[in-house]
Formats: C-alpha cells, structure tokens, sequence
C-alpha cells in the first residue's frame, strides 16, 4: 500500500522566506510508544472543556516512527495499518507539533514528515499524540536546538493530554487533563494482549457519553485516588495490578461499543488477570502472567474472532527516542 500524502497550508507571511534555511541533506527517525492508562480516574469539567484526570499512564512496546528531513515546504504522509483515517492537513497533530516547534524557534516549519504507523488508529492508545511526541523530538534533533525537557513539555502540553507522557514514557502519574507528568516507582516488566477492534471511537465522543452517564447518575462523584495500582506496580505484582486496574471512561465505552464487553469477558476466561479498556476505546488492554500467558492468551482470542486483531506488548518502555538520524547542517 502507498503512503497517503498531504501538505499542510502554512501562515508562511509576507516576510517568511521562500527557501528553507537548511537547504542541506539530514534526516532524523524517532520511535514511539503506545500507552495504556492502568488508572483513569475522571472529575469534574474544567472552564477549558477538558476534564481533570488523575490517571496512571504506562508506555507500552507498539510503536509508530516518525521521520523528519529538511523540504521547501510541510507536508505529511502516512503508512501502515489503518493509515487511511489519518488526518493528513493541518489538524496531524505530528504537523501541528512541527508548527509549534518552529514557531518557538523561529524557523519555518518547512518539513516533510513520514509516519509509519504500528500503533492502532482511534485506538485509546495515543497513536496521535505518540506523532506529536515524536514530531517534536525528531524536529528538534534535526534542527541541533537541544530544547530542553521543560520547554519540550510546554510545547507537548500544548498539543495533546498525552503528548507530554509519551515524550518521557515508562510508568507516571498524569494530573491536571493528564498533562502534568510525575514519575512513579514501577518494578517489573508487563505483558499485554491487546484486542484491538474493527472500528475506532473518537475521544470527544466517549467524554461526551461520560458526561451524560455522569448527569444521568447524579453528578460528579469522588474521584479514587490509584492507590491499588502504586502499590501494585511497586511491588511488582502482576495479579494485584491485574485486579486494581480501573478506567472510569470503560461504561461510556461499553455504552457506545456493548460488544467490547465480550472481549474483557473473553480475556478473563482466557486466563488474563485483568481487563480493561485502553483510555478511551476501543482496544481492550489484557494483563497476562507472564510473557508466555500472553502468548497463550493472544493465540486463543484470536481464534474466538471478537476483535479484528490481537497484538502483544510489553510495558514499560522509554518515551520518545531517536533512532537513526543525521543532523541537518546549521
Ligand atoms: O487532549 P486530547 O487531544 O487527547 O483530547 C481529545 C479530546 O478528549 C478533547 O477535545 C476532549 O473532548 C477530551 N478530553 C477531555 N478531558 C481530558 C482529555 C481529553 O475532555 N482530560
């Protein structure tokens, strides 16, 4: 399959210059995580329209790539599986972290930016913010400016709730709309079957559904604080975590998609020692024993058909991180 190629309008001004100031070869490779939330506890509406979060991120071994090298102009495309949903104009939050970064840094953002995408597309697992994260590094290899992680963060922040998680990755806790990353002791390694669906869910739209199941119940109750899951991850216990797992947006995902409800059941008799869905849907996220449970269990619910299909992965792993690269000449 081709790439899906897009160019992105640019506010170049009347003073912008026409040809991009490193007119020479360079370019620069950043992978990506993709990340669960073993935690998602959602409060109140704040006066921006997001919701304050207080939820337990960890990044996990699905990975996009993102190649960054110097253009006369910013253009995106995209590869990979379920590539075709991908925005490719200026709403690509991998072009919009481009135009953010050069506007910081008074250059033009004049880029072209090849996706290649490994983790799933509409996914609850931040496959848009993980191109953000990694946008923002590739640009700022390419470019030789060594932001540093405090400036990198405000720009993140700026982008996405999870764009500023995925830059530094591991296990962490996320406050404020999930933006606001503290590092959290983590001890082990965590072996994921995830389902991932035939069709996607907007984020927006599970909050929306969120908020109405909310209304419908009352109100705004106490948000639970991740207690289970710190002290899970702490301990290295596979099975603690397993049960402490909890996503408050799961009942507005199951309202929308009753059938991922058959996928965390399958997952649970498959011998998966929790189930959950990723964020906000609709991938179902299942911790398996050990690295060879999960084996067993992603062989076996491949085989029931309840999703489109079944990936393993690993958690933690690092955040944004270059891999191949060449500076562009100053
Ligand atoms: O920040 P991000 O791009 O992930 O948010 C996507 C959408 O999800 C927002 O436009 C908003 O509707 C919803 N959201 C929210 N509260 C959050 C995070 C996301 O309402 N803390």
């Amino acid at each position: 399959m081709g790439a899906r190629r897009g160019v992105v309008a640019l506010s170049g001004g009347p003073g912008a210059p026409l040809r991009p100031r490193f007119p020479g070869p360079g370019s620069v490779t950043v992978r990506v995580p993709a990340k669960v939330n073993l935690h998602l506890s959602v409060g109140g509406v704040r006066k921006d329209g997001f919701h304050e979060l207080v939820t337990v991120y960890q990044a996990v071994s699905l990975y996009d790539e993102v190649t960054v090298e110097a253009a006369d102009r910013l253009s995106v495309s995209v590869v990979g599986d379920g590539s075709g949903e991908v925005p490719l104009d200026d709403e690509n939050l991998a072009a919009r972290a481009i135009v953010a970064a050069a506007a910081l840094v008074g250059r033009e953002p004049h880029l072209k930016v090849s996706i290649r995408k490994g983790i799933p597309v509409a996914g609850g697992m931040a496959g848009g913010s993980a191109d953000a994260a990694a946008a923002l590094v590739a640009a700022d290899s390419l470019w030789g400016c060594s932001l540093d992680r405090t400036t990198l963060e405000g720009l993140a922040a700026g982008l996405g709730s999870d764009v500023a998680f995925l830059l530094v990755g591991g296990t962490a806790l996320g406050t404020g709309r999930g933006e606001v990353i503290s590092p959290v002791l983590a001890v082990g390694d965590y072996h994921w079957v995830l389902a991932v669906a035939d069709f996607g869910l907007s984020t927006p739209a599970v909050y929306a559904e969120f908020d109405r199941l909310r209304a419908a119940d009352g109100g705004p109750g106490e948000q639970i604080p991740p207690d289970g899951v710190l002290a899970a991850i702490r301990a290295g216990d596979v099975v603690a975590l397993g049960m402490a797992l909890s996503n408050d947006l799961q009942p507005a995902a199951l309202s929308l998609r009753p059938q991922l409800a058959r996928v965390i059941d399958a997952g649970r008799e498959l011998g998966a020692v929790g189930g959950i869905v990723s964020g906000s849907g609709p991938t179902v996220a299942l911790l398996a024993r050990s690295s060879a449970e999960s084996v067993r269990i992603a062989s076996s619910l491949a085989g029931l058909g309840v999703c489109r299909t079944v990936r393993r992965a690993t958690g933690a792993v690092t955040g944004a991180r270059v891999v191949t690269g060449e500076a562009a000449p100053a």
